[in-house]
Parts: C-alpha cells; structure tokens; sequence
C-alpha cells in the first residue's frame, strides 16, 4: 500500500503538536560542533546513544574527535577508540571513508558540501562506503542545517501503528515524502521531529506499546501492527 498522503497530512501535524506539548524541546543533535555531529551520525548506527557517548569521549580524550585528526590516524588505533560503539571496525573503516571523500572532493571543506543544492549534497554524501539515506540525512539535518527529513525505524513504526504507513512498512523515500510535503522546509522544525519521534520511539512505542502512558493514544492507532 502506498503511504496515504493526502489523509496522513493532518495527523502528521496533530502528531508533532502532541508530542511536543507533552515532551518539549529535546535538544538535538548533542553535540558541540558539526564534525561531532557527523561522527555521532556514523558511530550511533545500529547502537544506542549510550555506547556513542562513550566512543565520543574517547575521541576527545584522544583529540581525535575531529574530521581532520580521524582522516590522519591509523585505522587500528581508531578503531580501539570507538570500540564501546559496536562492530568498531566496520564504523572506523567508514569514518575513514567519509574523511577520505570529504578530503579528495571538497578539500576537507564542509562549508563547500553544505553550500550545494540538497539532493546534490545528499547524493555526494550516499557516494560514501557506509553512509545510507538516514545517516546522510543526519548529517545533512543536523550539522549543515539542510531541511531533510530523518526517517528510522522508531518513525516507521509509529506510522505504521497509526495507519499512515502501510503495516508491510513503506520505502525510506516515501515515508520521507510524507513529512516533507505536509511540513515547511524548516531545519529546525524537522531536527525536533525526529528527535521527539524517536523519544515516543524509546519510552512508549516500543515493540510492546505502551499507549496509555503515550502522548500519541488520542489518535486512531493499533499498537499489535
Ligand atoms: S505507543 Fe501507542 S499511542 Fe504511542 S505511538 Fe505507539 S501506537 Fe501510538
């Protein structure tokens, strides 16, 4: 089934309404600069936030928490640093990678990526070896302020459970589409979506719902989808 724009328009506003309400301001991304942002972006794939804290604390106790300092240490040694993020190999071979590209195509310039039109920068950055749609749209979001929608698996679920992605789940694009066409391109109002997405993700919409506690249960939903 494709997602039903039309109908979802009014719920994905009443949803972002609800949730902020209830929740406030989170506060993404946490981070102190836009390079931390990116390597957060990596480092926090298919692991909790809690794991990335540790690695990001490494890296700056090893003055390694820059793109610059990643692109020149050894692959080893950075790998050692994030080991608390999970499968560190993998995401130090991607660090690598994307310190590498941004070196060879933009000279190490984040300016000169972010001042490209979005889907060119979005392309550029899916270039990279290890870099997806939502870790190139974290990117883009969060530390170059482009009006991307960040889509995971906590916004899929919730739409699915209210009956605004269909229950066999919706391709990354489309479900994108969804908030994209109903919402402004406002960086800032996407950034606090997501971020309370996922926080209704981790406290309420969990693989076993709690709806009662959830500031989303006055909306038609069904937690067994
Ligand atoms: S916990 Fe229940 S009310 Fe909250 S988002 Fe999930 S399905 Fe909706």
């Amino acid at each position: 089934m494709i997602p039903m724009d039309r109908s979802s328009r009014p719920i994905v506003r009443q949803m972002y309404d609800l949730l902020y309400a209830a929740l406030g301001p989170q506060h993404w991304w946490p981070a102190d600069t836009r390079e931390e942002v990116i390597i957060g972006a990596i480092l926090t794939q298919n692991t909790s936030w809690k794991n990335v804290e540790r690695a990001i604390g490494s890296l700056r106790q090893a003055d390694c928490l820059t793109l610059r300092r990643i692109n020149s240490i050894a692959a080893d040694r950075l790998a050692e640093l994030i080991r608390s993020s999970g499968t560190h190999r993998v995401k130090a071979d991607r660090l690598k990678n994307l310190t590498r590209w941004l070196q060879s195509r933009f000279d190490g310039d984040l300016d000169a990526l972010f001042a490209l039109e979005r889907r060119a920068a979005r392309r550029e950055l899916l270039s990279v070896t290890g870099i997806g749609p939502e870790t190139a749209d974290a990117i883009l979001l969060y530390a170059g302020g482009v009006p991307t929608f960040v889509v995971d698996a906590y916004t899929n679920r919730i739409l699915r459970r209210h009956y605004i992605i269909s229950p066999d789940g919706s391709d990354y694009g489309a479900t994108q589409a969804i908030f994209e066409r109903t919402l402004p391109p406002d960086d800032r109002l996407y950034g606090e979506y997501h971020a309370l997405l996922v926080e209704t993700g981790k406290r309420f919409c969990r693989k076993r719902a709690e709806c009662e506690r959830c500031p989303l249960v006055a909306l038609p939903h069904d937690p067994s989808i």
